[in-house]
């Protein structure tokens, strides 16, 4: 068992009564179905929440069911994914539904959450929390933040994690974590935390310390600083996948289209056909 710091129950009440009545209204908190849960969270990782709302309700849509989903070509999701970035999550979530069919029951566990393609503990946890009630801790960036403050120490991701569990009351898992992650996202920010207007200003052994290194800096699993996109292989991918959802491109203009060398080209063309995100027919590309 990992050590971690304790926060006292007083803190966890006085969140849940100043966060409860505050919670964004976001359309996935509007269903307990863990499908839509489970898309909540696959394209919430790394994209701002604003900018998936309405993606996510033109999702559930068209694909209202893992089985709905696992029945359609890939290249149908990689066009409604055009903008969400990371296509190999949306490779992932057709994958996982896939096996979600075969197997005719959704996961309901941690564990067997975390067996399916591109679920990682995230993931897993808060699925389990959203859509089964289970009593765990959903540890993302914003809420390792927070809990590094409250303690006044960095914390490794396993105490992080221990810590996260330990806070969630018994039986109030879904409220519990949707309140420390907005808490996180809109009071206790990275930059600027409103510690003057805090609820739990008092209980904070950090509480806005200007004297005192941040906790939350250097917090191992509490950073995620995105990689500079400008330049990257991920915006040539990103480019080739967007030029092909509008149709075939020939194999000979791929780097013209990535805007990089061929050799890039080549390699990058390369990885995409062998994660299943594209393909060649002849002499030409193709998506899924
Ligand atoms: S007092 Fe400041 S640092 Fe502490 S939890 Fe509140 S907002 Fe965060």
């Amino acid at each position: 068992m990992t050590e971690a710091p304790s926060i006292s129950e007083e803190v966890v009440s006085e969140l849940l009564a100043w966060g409860g009545p505050r919670l964004r209204d976001l359309p996935w908190r509007r269903t307990r179905d863990p499908w839509g849960v489970l898309v909540s969270e696959v394209m919430a990782q790394q994209t701002q929440v604003a900018r998936i709302i309405p993606r996510w309700e033109a999702f559930m849509e068209r694909f209202p069911t893992p089985e709905s989903l696992a029945e359609a070509p890939l290249a149908d999701l990689l066009r409604l994914w055009q903008g969400l970035g990371y296509p190999r999550r949306a490779r992932a979530l057709h994958e996982a539904a896939r096996r979600i069919r075969d197997s005719g029951r959704f996961p309901s566990t941690v564990e067997q959450l975390m067996d399916l393609p591109g679920v990682g503990p995230y993931t897993a946890r808060a699925v389990a929390a959203f859509a089964f009630d289970l009593d765990v801790g959903v540890l993302d960036t914003n809420v390792g933040r927070l809990l590094a403050r409250l303690a006044g120490e960095r914390l490794r991701p396993a105490a992080a994690q221990t810590m996260a569990d330990d806070l969630v009351p018994k039986g109030d898992a879904w409220i519990w974590n949707q309140v420390v992650m907005d808490f996180g996202a809109t009071v206790c920010t990275a930059r600027t935390p409103r510690c003057d207007g805090c609820p739990v200003n008092k209980q904070c052994a950090w509480a806005g310390s200007t004297e005192r290194a941040d906790p939350a800096q250097g917090s191992a699993g509490v950073s995620g600083k995105q990689a500079r996109f400008a330049g990257s292989d991920r915006q040539a991918r990103g480019r080739l996948l967007a030029a092909l959802v509008d149709g075939p491109i020939l194999a000979v203009a791929v780097a013209v289209v990535m805007d990089r060398d061929s050799v890039v080209a080549d390699r990058l063309l390369a990885d995409l056909v062998a994660e299943g995100l594209c393909r060649r027919v002849d002499d030409e590309i193709v998506l899924g």
